[in-house]
């Protein structure tokens, strides 16, 4: 998984960064780091094992607020080189004046890398997020955004990546395919994270990255462009949730503490039922109606909601139902059409594998529905209808509360 933060903005960069990669350690733990502002240039901090280390490591530059400008941050779950020192992010052209963070898989990264190598680049890690800051400084000239685009261009693979420059302390530029990044828009200062926990104690105001999206984020104005290289106009969203429900609250853990809200988020998932208006209604209906399979697609715990919810649907409406991996069903040739409904489920709504298998449906003319836990996120926009949980945040690996209002969801719409 991995979890990335950024900061622009004029409070210390070191403690927000540190403060947000706090709030995404569920995301990887086997190292973390920081590249920040420090007398003009950029200072990387890294250190193997919990963040707890990196922690320590930077009391003195957390408390002295010297640090200002960009940074971005990061705490892995390594795919590619074991978790060490040397592959823990950020990761630095040749010079040292770009410094990246990135969440995804490069899936060629290797045969970048040769030709790096052959033209005189220098890698001091086994991942293959390194070859992306080396791409980076062969396209950079002197425009950070344009170089990214470059670089984008000539890599296969899953990325969200935030990227600073040495020549400018005021901009982060980002850019997601098939990770997930939010942007958290303040008050002359913006972020970007993996995930919204992270951004809760700062902004309640999010803009969800799409695939190709690339934006350059100042502390005051940010630009976010499409695959064309045209400017999009970008949603800026109202998150509800609240920066006290991602603490654990007096519990020893979150999955604990998770466990115990159940009573009351189920409640709340029942009590706000499907909250569609009448045209979704009627819309729906009709699809039902005409529905001769529905088509259930999900990764890990939601998968498993699927299949009791396979029986949910099939014994109250009687229409054959069949519960999919999302990352098997678009391998498959599944028949899919104008008859056919396919429900994604997703407590986070940026599971790539389920979005890539709603996207197939759609693009077969089957109506597509999501039961989803975050409102926005991309799997909202994909879906003609959602179905929303309202579980909360969820910071536990291991799914409790999402999942039975998953449950939740399930039942009402059978
Ligand atoms: N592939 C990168 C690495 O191994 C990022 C890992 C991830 O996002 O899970 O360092």
């Amino acid at each position: 998984m991995c979890g990335i933060v950024g900061y622009v903005g004029k409070q210390n960069t070191v403690d927000i960064l540190l403060n947000g990669l706090k709030r995404l350690e569920y995301r990887g733990y086997d190292s973390a780091g920081v590249a920040f502002f420090s007398e003009g240039k950029i200072v990387v901090e890294k250190k193997v094992g919990k963040l707890r280390n990196l922690e320590n490591s930077l009391v003195a530059r957390r408390r002295d607020g010297a640090t200002q400008g960009a940074g971005v941050g990061h705490t892995r779950w390594a795919t590619h080189g074991e978790p060490n020192f040397e592959n823990a992010h950020p990761h630095q052209d040749c010079a040292g004046r770009i410094s990246l963070v990135h969440n995804g898989i490069i899936e060629n990264y290797l045969s970048l890398k040769r030709t790096l190598q052959s033209e005189g680049h220098r890698f001091a890690s086994e991942t293959d997020t390194e070859v992306i800051a080396h791409l980076i400084e062969k396209y950079d000239q002197g425009d950070l955004k344009e170089a990214v685009r470059k670089a984008a261009a000539e890599i296969k693979g899953m990325f969200a990546i935030g990227v600073i420059h040495a020549n400018d302390p005021s901009q982060m530029v980002a850019m997601r395919r098939g990770s997930p990044l939010v942007i958290g828009v303040g008050n002359g200062e913006a972020f970007i994270a993996s995930d919204i926990p992270a951004l809760l104690p700062y902004t309640e105001k999010v803009i969800f990255l799409d695939d190709e999206e690339l934006a350059v984020i100042r502390p005051d104005r940010w630009t976010i462009e499409g695959a064309d290289g045209r400017p999009v106009d970008k949603e800026v969203r109202r998150i509800t949730w609240k920066a006290d429900q991602t603490e654990k609250a007096g519990y020893a853990h979150y999955m604990l503490k998770e466990i115990h809200e159940q009573p009351s988020v189920i409640l709340e998932t029942a009590r706000r039922g499907m909250a569609l208006d009448a045209a979704q209604s009627e819309r729906m209906a009709r699809q039902i109606k005409e529905a001769s399979q529905i088509y259930i697609v999900a990764c890990g715990t939601s998968w498993h909601a699927g299949l009791i919810g396979k029986k949910m649907i099939e014994k109250m409406t009687g229409i054959r139902v069949e519960v999919d991996i999302a990352s098997e069903f678009r391998y498959r040739d599944p028949i899919l059409d104008s008859k056919t409904i396919t429900i994604g489920i997703s407590q986070s709504g940026e599971t790539a594998d389920t979005l890539a298998a709603l996207h197939l449906a759609k693009e077969k003319n089957s109506a597509v529905w999501a039961i989803c836990n975050v409102v926005g996120s991309n799997m909202t926009r994909v879906a003609e209808t959602v179905i929303y949980t309202h579980a909360g945040p969820e910071i536990g690996v291991a799914s409790t509360k999402a999942f039975t209002c998953q449950l939740v969801a399930l039942y009402l719409l059978a």
